[in-house]
């Protein structure tokens, strides 16, 4: 399959009503999920710099096709989407706070020589809860949408337009990295 006929079947992709991610609502224009793509054609070494510790470094110059491909969604599985995303910067804000907190904790405790037993299992008590609640939202976001018939947003990747853009060596991502 080459670039074009890939591209003639995006085309045909962006005629689609009806909502990938519930596979039921009608999918609206302000809904849809953009996913930039890129395929690199050509690799090229276009100079050479030293270093800071004197080593010699290329410098390559890419030259790629890029296009974005709408994955059709209605408004309430955009809803769901943010919920979920707005769930998972929690869990790991949440994540980040608690190891804070506790690493802190231990560390006070160990400086002050207060380390012991019941205090050492209460911490890996509280280290196991703040790990459960990390899960329970990842969980939030996977399964618990799925059961309310939306699927998870990285669902993007399977929708056929996205789909063939992959097959044919294409990468996700407005351009390579
Ligand atoms: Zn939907």
């Amino acid at each position: 399959m080459n670039a074009s006929t890939v591209l003639d079947n995006l085309i045909a992709n962006t005629g689609e009503k009806t909502c990938w991610f519930c596979k039921k609502r009608s999918a609206t224009k302000e809904a849809a999920v953009t996913v930039p793509m890129h395929r690199t054609t050509n690799v090229s070494r276009s100079g050479q710099y030293r270093t800071k510790t004197g080593r010699t470094a290329r410098t390559y110059t890419y030259t790629y096709n890029s296009a974005t491909v709408d994955v059709p969604r209605c408004q309430d599985c955009m809803r769901e989407h943010k919920k979920a995303g707005t769930a998972s910067t929690l869990a790991g804000l949440g994540g980040f706070f608690l190891i804070l907190i506790f690493g802190t904790w231990v560390g006070g405790l160990m400086l002050s020589g207060l380390v012991d037993y019941p205090r050492l299992y209460g911490l890996v008590i509280s280290f196991c809860v703040a790990c459960a609640w990390v899960g329970v939202l990842v969980w939030h976001e996977t399964w618990a949408l799925e059961r309310r018939g939306t699927a998870p947003l990285s669902k993007k990747l399977d929708y056929p337009g996205v789909k063939s853009l992959l097959a044919a060596g294409w990468k996700e991502g407005s351009k390579p990295r």
